[in-house]
């Protein structure tokens, strides 16, 4: 099929579902509600056909690594949360990240990662931006700092995440 399954993967309370939810509802809320696993379907623009946008939002609690696996294994492109606000979510990430490079491959061109200090918004903070974008060039991927409670670069983000989805996984 035609459609492009992303995959937001972090740990407990960094907004994974906040980013999510100000994309497809743009709205959002204090309340932390836990999250399993949630997919949202977007219909991406007609030059894409019948294709549409899956974001799968999962869960960080090591309860659910088979779902988180299975969820990995089915992405197409991945988004790595972490809050800037707590330097151990961004540790965190490591696992993750080797994972995804160990199921998809080490191609880059073929497995998009981006990677997101999210709660830019927050004065208090244990994450630098320079310190974020050292990881994302150590893992070869794109970085964004987004605040979903403001609503900073999130557009941008799933912007970017649509660029990879028109451009064919072989034209490296
Ligand atoms: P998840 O566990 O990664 O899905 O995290 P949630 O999306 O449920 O968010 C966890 C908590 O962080 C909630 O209380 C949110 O209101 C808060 N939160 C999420 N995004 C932001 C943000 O950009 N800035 C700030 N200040 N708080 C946020
Ligand atoms: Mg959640």
């Amino acid at each position: 099929s035609r459609d492009f399954r992303v995959v937001v993967l972090g740990s407990a309370g960094v907004g994974k579902s906040a980013l999510v939810q100000r994309w497809v509802r743009g709205n959002f809320r204090e309340a932390y509600l836990p999250t399993i696993e949630d997919t949202y379907r977007q219909a991406l623009g007609c030059s894409h056909k019948a294709g549409a946008l899956h974001i799968t939002d999962t869960t960080g609690g090591r309860r659910y690594r088979g779902l988180q696996r299975l969820a990995i294994a089915r992405g197409h492109a991945f988004i790595l949360v972490y809050s800037v606000t707590k330097k151990q979510t961004l540790e965190e990430l490591k696992p993750l990240y080797e994972l995804i490079r160990q199921l998809k491959g080490n191609n880059p061109q073929k497995c998009p990662i981006i990677l997101v200090g999210n709660k830019c918004d927050e004065s208090h903070r244990e994450v630098s931006e320079k310190e974020g974008a050292a990881y994302a060039s150590e893992w070869n991927c794109a970085f964004l700092e987004t605040s979903a409670k403001m609503n900073i670069n999130v557009q941008e983000l799933f912007q970017m995440l649509i660029n990879f989805e028109k451009k064919p996984a072989t034209a490296a």
